[in-house]
């Protein structure tokens, strides 16, 4: 069937879904697949140029109702290890992201039932005035969608209300699985799949561009894998709203799913970051997951597929807290990127004004 998928140009002529499974499976020559994913993403970007970008992950609070069984970050209200930072705590971090070089900020937190609208909005304020040029890239849609149940007015108005005081892109996390029945079964309180694609198409109708997920590893199996990437494909041809995709393995150490599922490997990654490539043939950027595979790896899957290197990260503590996270900095990145044969450049959030490294 590899043979068919070679032929297969793109937009025009896509992988079906038997196609899309029959890459994701493990009957697939991992190596070829890695040629085809290399030299479909070698058509749309040179061939010798890896991207990255400078931000910080700075999450605004651990404490959580959505209570995901993947989940070694979050605690529920009232918990003694919960925290939420104020508006002042905020500031010096983003101050300190601007100094190391960095362009944008990850904005990411629990589902608080504590914290009002005012808090969200006064953040996101203060941060423009504060600092003009930073992007705030921030709320992946559960938490869009908590907060809609929280403060009962619809997605579409927390997304408005967001855009007014300064929100410049939405990440796409909290995908995970988009399908059942492993979503329910991972994350039983939290927005369903379709829930998670509505706000992305609202998102993009208001004019935000976004990122897309997947991680994989919870004993979902392939035909689920497929029909998330094709929803992904989907939604991306009504809207042409997602810059990147990003997909990662599940790190399962300090969840309540440790030891439930069997973890994942190296082959795993480069076989999703691969089909990926192929089926998601209308996304142009697909990033590679260092912090959860290891510089090394990621380095590896840029002949999987991916042109780009994601951030370095100056602060991350979802991935951090299952004790799996790998950490770098500028110059370590740039390093691995041209070891590997390839030029960095350096990236804004939505991949425009590329600046030399
Ligand atoms: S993954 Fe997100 S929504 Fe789920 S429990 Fe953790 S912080 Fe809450």
């Amino acid at each position: 069937m590899l043979d068919v998928i070679a032929g297969k140009s793109g937009v025009c002529d896509r992988l079906d879904f038997d196609e899309a499974k029959y890459c994701l499976s493990g009957n697939s020559d991992i190596w070829r697949l890695g040629r085809l994913a290399d030299e479909y993403r070698n058509r749309l970007h040179p061939p010798e140029r890896v991207t990255y970008q400078v931000d910080r992950n700075i999450n605004y609070t651990n404490i959580c109702t959505s209570g995901c069984r993947f989940c070694a970050f979050s605690r529920p209200p009232g918990h003694p290890e919960g925290w939420t930072l104020s508006v002042d705590e905020l500031i010096p971090k983003v101050k300190e992201n601007l100094e190391l070089g960095g362009t944008g900020i990850l904005l990411q937190g629990g589902h608080n039932p504590d914290l009002s609208i005012s808090y969200y909005i006064d953040m996101l304020r203060a941060i423009k005035a504060r600092f003009p040029t930073i992007h705030i890239h921030a709320f992946s849609p559960p938490e869009i969608v908590a907060f809609s149940k929280f403060f009962s007015v619809s997605t579409e108005d927390v997304l408005f209300r967001f855009i007014e005081a300064g929100l410049d892109s939405l990440p796409g996390g909290g995908a995970e699985i988009l399908v059942e029945p492993t979503r329910s079964r991972i994350a039983p309180g939290k927005c369903t799949g379709e829930e998670w694609l509505d706000v992305m198409r609202t998102a993009h109708r208001l004019g935000l561009k976004t990122t897309a997920t997947m991680v994989i590893g919870f004993g979902e199996c392939i035909d689920e894998r497929a029909q998330h990437l094709l929803k992904l494909r989907e939604l991306q041809d009504e809207t042409g709203g997602f810059t990147a995709f990003i997909p990662w393995t599940f790190q399962q150490s300090k969840t309540a799913m440790e030891n439930e599922v069997e973890p994942l490997g190296g082959l795993d990654y480069l076989r999703i970051q691969a089909s990926a490539r192929l089926i998601l043939d209308n996304i142009a950027h697909h990033q590679v997951s260092w912090v959860t595979q290891g510089l090394r790896l990621g380095a590896v899957a840029l002949k999987f597929g991916a042109d780009d290197f994601s951030s370095i990260m100056i602060e991350e503590n979802v991935v951090s807290s299952t004790g799996a996270g790998f950490t770098t900095n500028e110059v370590e990145m740039c390093r691995i990127i041209q070891a590997s044969g390839y030029n960095p450049v350096k990236r804004l959030t939505l991949y425009q004004n590329i600046l030399h490294a």
